[in-house]
């Protein structure tokens, strides 16, 4: 540590004793210097085009990795632009820490008209888990260790640090040794059992179940529970079904996997342990009949106590962070002998026989069809990641997102990333790039044509840095589909141009491109491409006429009028 040090400097020191290797941002006053100062220093500046995209690209890094993902910014633009992926992040539960750069607050509190003026510490407050300001060099230490046990410690989220420019230029006083100001938090995010009491209701109840079924969460994927998981599953033979994320804490088609039977499991079960997966609008708000029985016993694991009765009577709730709790659950039930019931396990491989059945007639008529639908586009990804399991999938959209997560197997923990609680697009380059960053691991982006111009200029950032990304755009000309391009006379609200060629985007930036409309000539291009493993975009142009109003949840729509397209799979399992 240099003697004299500045706010800037010490900002880089206490990140650095933090263990941060990598920080995604976007520059510009009055932050350009500490992303210089972090190269110098050994930190890894990856810098974006826009602040969502660099924000978001953190906060997959922090659910990758477990540590909070760190973005900068600079002021009011900036900053605002990073907001909405900072309450993204705390939506999803994921630990970023958003680094924004502020203007002189002197003559934003007095309204003077200051350089990108803004009040962001008090703005960010109610987009984020917690929120802090330094306005001393000396606090900044400080402020970093309240960042990173805000962000990991409990259910974890995003944080908002604010960092004056006036500060990063301030001196620290002289007399101050600088390395006393750095703090690195012990035991951030420390284990939280939960009473042997409780422990003994949760195990009582499941082990009492007639028709038992596990739905596995994010959460559970983010705490690296896998190992007990696949214990709990394999010893008692309980049928599990994955959300979306969750996909590959087990592999999909272990025997176990309910998923090609997920409204009988979900619908018959008797006792539904829930792990680390809320009851929210993903899970229709735990309603009854669908997709739960009336008289259902829930047992929900959650580091959150908060998280438990939210939506529908909990009978054994479980607070603690995943790995300690199933340290004490899952041998309380293996001790107890417990095995599912066989009639129950019976009728759901009978179900999922004939679902399965129904798929696979499915995908051999989308292998032919041309132009080709959403299984030509994807069947070729389905059966690469089968063959190189640890390959990470990223996926947005609606029609691709849905038709992707049923279609496309995913086979070991933290492989899929998608667009989360909210539902937000424009997650799939800044989460593919992190992914790579991070993990140093072949990603493929399956985007959407509407999803992919929400973010398309990160194709520059994955040619700028060489990254292992396939993106695969499924083209059929609009948001939902293009089979209607006009509307009275007007450019239909949902029509977007089916000749758009995505692929020249990654050719601009001296990536791969390819343009495909059938299943054979998508095949041939994903293969090539990986290969390679080059940045590259794949424009699969499919049929307009494919797609259905907002996927699966066109329910959600206050509908006065809509036209479905057709889907090339049975939407309903
Ligand atoms: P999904 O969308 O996959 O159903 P959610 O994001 O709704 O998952 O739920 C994740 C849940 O996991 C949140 O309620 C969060 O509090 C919880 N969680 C996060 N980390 C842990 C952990 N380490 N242990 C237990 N629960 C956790
Ligand atoms: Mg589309």
């Amino acid at each position: 540590m240099t003697v004299k040090m500045n706010g800037a400097d010490l900002l880089v020191e206490a990140l650095k004793a933090n263990g941060v290797k990598n920080v995604y941002g976007l520059v510009g006053i009055p932050v350009t210097d500490v992303s210089r100062l972090m190269e110098m220093e050994g930190i890894h500046f990856y810098a974006f085009r826009r602040e969502d995209a660099a924000v978001e690209a953190a906060a997959a890094a922090g659910y990758l990795t477990g540590r909070p993902g760190i973005a900068l910014t600079v002021s009011a633009p900036g900053f605002l632009n990073g907001l909405v992926a900072l309450k993204e992040a705390t939506e999803n539960c994921w630990p970023v820490i958003m680094i924004s750069g502020s203007s002189d607050r002197a003559l934003v509190d007095m309204d003077r008209g200051e350089y990108e003026g803004m009040d962001q510490y008090n703005a960010a407050k109610p987009f984020c888990k917690a929120a802090f300001r330094i306005d001393k060099p000396e606090d900044v230490g400080l402020g970093v260790a309240r960042a990173i046990r805000a962000a990991i410690g409990g259910r974890p989220g995003g944080v908002y640090l604010d960092v004056p420019g006036e500060m990063l230029g301030q001196m620290l006083d002289p007399s101050i040794d600088p390395a006393s100001t750095i703090h690195v938090p012990v035991d951030p995010a420390p284990a939280q059992f939960p009473s042997d009491e409780a422990v003994k209701r949760a195990v009582d109840i499941l082990t009492s179940a007639k028709r038992p079924a596990i739905l596995l969460g994010k959460g559970a994927a983010y705490a690296k529970a896998e190992d007990q998981i696949r214990d709990l599953v394999s010893s008692t033979s309980i049928p599990f079904l994955p959300m979306s994320m969750a996909k590959g804490i087990i592999p999909d088609g272990d025997k176990n996997s309910a998923a090609a039977a997920r409204s009988l499991s979900l619908g018959s079960a008797d006792v539904i342990l829930l792990l680390g997966c809320r009851l929210n609008w993903l899970l229709s708000n735990g309603a009854s009949p669908k997709p739960f029985s009336e008289d259902v016993k829930f047992i929900q694991v959650d580091i959150d106590g908060q998280e438990i009765d939210s939506n529908r009577h909990i009978a054994a709730p479980l607070v603690g962070d995943m790995v300690s709790v199933l340290s004490k659950f899952v041998p309380a039930v293996k001790a107890a002998g417990y095995k599912a019931p066989q009639d129950w396990l019976d009728k759901i491989a009978e179900k999922k026989a004939s679902n399965v059945e129904k798929m696979s007639k499915a995908e051999e008529a989308g292998k032919g069809k041309e132009p080709m639908g959403f299984y030509g586009a994807m069947l070729p990804i389905r059966d690469l990641i089968a063959d190189n399991p640890d390959t990470y999938l990223v996926s947005e959209g609606a029609n691709t997102l849905d038709i992707g997560r049923d279609v496309i197997d995913i086979f070991q923990p933290r492989h899929r990333l998608d667009t989360g609680t909210w539902g937000v697009m424009g997650v799939g380059l800044p989460y593919a790039i992190a992914t790579a960053v991070e993990t140093g691991r072949p990603v493929i982006d399956l985007a959407g044509d509407s999803a992919f111009g929400f973010d398309g200029m990160e194709t520059e950032t994955v040619c700028r840095y060489h990254l292992p990304v396939i993106v695969v755009v499924c083209n059929n000309g609009g948001i939902y589909n293009g089979k209607d391009p006009e509307i009275d006379g007007m450019v239909s609200p949902t029509y977007l141009d089916p000749s758009g060629q995505y692929d020249l985007l990654s050719r601009a930036f001296g990536g791969r491109a390819y343009c495909v409309r059938t299943y054979q000539e998508m095949e041939d291009a994903l293969k090539e491409a990986y290969a390679s493993k080059e940045p590259t975009v794949i424009n699969a142009v499919l049929d307009p006429n494919m797609g259905k109003e907002s996927g699966h949840i066109g329910h959600l729509n206050p509908v006065i009028f809509h036209q479905d397209g057709p889907v090339d799979l049975p939407s309903e399992k």
